[in-house]
C-alpha cells in the first residue's frame, strides 16, 4: 500500500486532480509543516463523482447481499493489515498521537465496516397478514448518499458513515473536513481493492461550498453530517428544500455526574478520558464535570495529580498521550474561552497555558486545563470548547445535578458515576442525552447506536438502528381476491 496518496479526490475508482480548484494546504500542526497541497472539487469533479456513485450504486443494489459483505468485511481485513501506516497518515493530518490513532481511528472504521458486513446480509422485510390478500416490505436503499466529515475522527467518521451505508446497498461520496482530507483517501482505494464497483465510495475535498453543492446535488437522497450545530442547521435545511434524508451527529457540551459514592479513581480517569483524549476535540466529551459538594476537594486533588503526569508533544512518538490542536485557529479559539473562564470568574486549577521549547514553540499546544468554581451562566460551562478545558462544578442533590445537566440545548452525551445501582439507572433515565455512559464514559462500540438529541441531531450511527437511516420501507400489497370496484 502506497503511504501518501496521490491526488487530491477519489472518484470512479481512481485518483483524480483538477487543478482548477482553489488550492489549500494540510498542515500538521505539530510542526506547521505543510504536508500536502490538494484542489478543492470543481462543479466538474462534484457532478463526475455524483455520476459515478449513481451508476455503481445500481449495480452493487443488484450484488446478493452476502456478496457485498465479503466487500465490506474484505475492507476491514485490509484496514487492519494496513493499520500502522493508516495511523500513521492519521497522526500526521490530524496531529493526534500515534498512541491513539493505532487504537482509536482506522481500527474502530474496520470495525464498523466488519459488524456492518454481517449485518448487511440479514436485511429483511416482513409479511403483513390482510385476511384474504397480503402484503410484504421491502427495506430498499436511499440512493447516493452524501457523508460530509468533522476533523477529529477522519477515517473513523468516513466508515460510520460509509458501513451501514454501503451494507444497505448505496453509494456514497464522502467530503473530508478541508484541515484532514488524507486518510479517508486511503479508504476510497482499501474499498477498490477490496473489491467495491468503482464509484461505490468516492472522496471529494474542498471547504463549506463544496459540502454544500453535494447536499443539492440533483443525484443526492441523503446527507450525513458530522459538524458543529451552526454547520448543521444549514445543511438540515438545505437537505430538506429537495426532501432529502438527513442525519446530523452534531456538537454538545455533555454533563458527567460524579455522586460522593462513586470510586473516586474510575471517575477522576473519565473525566480525564472525557477531557484530554484527543486533545479535548471529541464530541461526546464531559465537559461539565459535577461533583457531588462533599466529594469536590479529594476529586480535585486526584485529578490534579493525575493530569500533571499528561505527556504532551509529538503525535509521531509513541511515548506521546496528548498532542496539539488541529490547527493555530483552533488554539485561538480554545485560548480565548480559556481567558473568558478567568475573566468571569472561574478558579483556573490547572494549565491555561501554552508549553514552550522545542516543538511546543512549533506548533499548536495547549496545556491540559481545569477550572474548578466554575457556575452554570458561565461561558464555559454553556459553549462547546473543543479543546483539553475541563469545567468543574458542584452540586448538592440528585435533583439539583439533573436538572442543571439538562439546562443546554445540547443533548449528545451524559455520564454518571455512582456505587448506587438504583440511582445510577434512575439518573441515566432522567438526562436528556443521545447516549448515557454509567460508571464509564466515552465508550462507543459499534453494536451500540450513537448519536444525539435536542440541538445536538438526529439519526443514528452505529447498532442495527444505522441501518434505519440508510434504507426505506417499500410496502407491495398483493390482491388475491377479485377486484371489488363500484364502476
Ligand atoms: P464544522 O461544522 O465546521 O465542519 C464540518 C464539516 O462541514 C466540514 O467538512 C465542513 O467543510 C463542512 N461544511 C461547512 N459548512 C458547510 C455547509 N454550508 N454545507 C455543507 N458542509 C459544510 O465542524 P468541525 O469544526 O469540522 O468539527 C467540529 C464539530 O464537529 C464540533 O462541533 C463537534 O462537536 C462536531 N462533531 C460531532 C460528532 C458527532 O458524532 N456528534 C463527532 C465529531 C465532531
Amino acid at each position: 500500500m502506497r503511504a501518501q496518496p496521490t491526488a487530491s479526490h477519489f472518484v470512479d475508482g481512481a485518483y483524480l486532480e483538477d487543478e482548477a480548484g482553489t488550492p489549500f494546504d494540510s498542515i500538521h500542526s505539530a510542526t506547521g509543516e505543510v504536508i500536502a497541497r490538494l484542489h478543492a472539487a470543481t462543479p466538474a469533479v462534484i457532478d463526475k463523482a455524483m455520476k459515478a456513485a449513481a451508476r455503481a450504486q445500481k449495480e452493487w443494489a443488484a450484488t446478493p447481499p452476502a456478496a457485498r459483505a465479503r466487500v465490506l468485511r474484505k475492507a476491514a481485513d485490509l484496514i487492519y493489515a494496513n493499520n500502522q501506516a493508516l495511523s500513521e497518515l492519521e497522526a500526521l493530518d490530524t496531529a493526534k498521537p500515534i498512541q491513539e490513532t493505532l487504537v482509536a481511528d482506522a481500527t474502530s472504521g474496520a470495525e464498523a465496516l466488519e459488524w456492518f458486513s454481517a449485518q448487511a446480509a440479514s436485511i429483511a422485510g416482513e409479511a403483513v397478514p390482510l385476511g384474504t390478500d397480503f402484503a410484504y416490505t421491502v427495506r430498499e436503499p436511499l440512493g447516493v448518499c452524501v457523508g460530509i466529515g468533522a476533523w477529529n475522527y477522519p477515517t473513523q467518521i468516513a466508515c460510520w458513515k460509509a458501513a451501514p451505508a454501503l451494507a444497505c446497498g448505496n453509494a456514497m461520496v464522502f467530503k473530508p473536513s478541508e484541515l484532514t482530507p488524507l486518510s479517508t483517501l486511503k479508504i476510497a482505494e482499501i474499498f477498490m481493492e477490496a473489491g467495491a464497483p468503482a464509484g461505490l465510495f468516492n472522496v471529494v475535498q474542498g471547504m463549506g461550498e463544496v459540502g454544500a453543492a453535494l447536499t443539492t446535488h440533483p443525484l443526492t437522497a441523503k446527507v450525513s453530517l458530522t459538524g458543529s450545530v451552526p454547520t448543521g442547521g444549514k445543511v438540515y435545511a438545505a437537505a430538506a428544500s429537495g426532501m432529502r434524508h438527513a442525519t446530523m451527529e452534531l456538537g454538545g457540551k455533555s454533563p458527567m455526574i460524579v455522586f460522593d459514592d462513586a470510586d473516586i479513581e474510575d471517575a477522576v480517569g473519565g473525566a480525564m478520558l472525557g477531557n484530554f483524549y484527543s486533545a479535548g476535540q471529541i464530541c461526546s466529551n464531559g465537559t461539565r464535570v459535577f461533583v457531588q459538594a462533599g466529594l469536590e476537594e479529594r476529586f480535585l486533588e486526584r485529578l490534579i495529580e493525575r493530569t500533571k503526569e499528561i505527556r504532551l508533544g509529538d503525535p509521531m512518538d509513541p511515548e506521546t498521550q496528548m498532542g496539539p490542536l488541529v490547527s493555530e485557529a483552533q488554539r485561538e479559539k480554545v485560548l480565548g474561552y480559556i481567558e473568558t473562564g478567568k475573566r468571569e470568574g472561574a478558579t483556573l486549577a490547572h494549565g491555561g497555558g501554552v508549553p514552550s521549547g522545542g516543538l511546543f514553540d512549533k506548533g499548536a499546544f495547549v496545556e491540559p486545563t481545569i477550572f474548578s468554581d466554575v457556575t452554570d451562566e458561565m461561558t464555559i460551562a454553556r459553549e462547546e470548547i473543543f479543546g483539553p478545558v475541563l469545567s468543574l462544578l458542584t452540586f448538592e442533590t440528585e435533583e439539583e445535578a439533573v436538572e442543571r445537566a439538562n439546562a443546554t440545548p445540547f443533548g449528545l452525551a451524559a455520564g454518571v458515576f455512582t456505587g448506587d445501582i438504583t440511582r445510577a439507572h434512575r439518573v441515566a433515565g432522567a438526562l436528556e442525552a443521545g447516549i448515557c455512559w454509567i460508571n464509564a464514559y466515552n465508550l462507543t462500540p459499534v453494536e451500540a447506536p450513537f448519536g444525539g438529541v435536542k440541538q445536538s441531531g438526529f439519526g443514528r450511527e452505529n447498532g442495527r438502528a444505522a441501518m434505519e437511516f440508510y434504507s426505506q420501507l417499500k410496502t407491495i400489497h398483493v390482491g388475491l381476491a377479485p377486484v371489488d370496484s363500484p364502476y
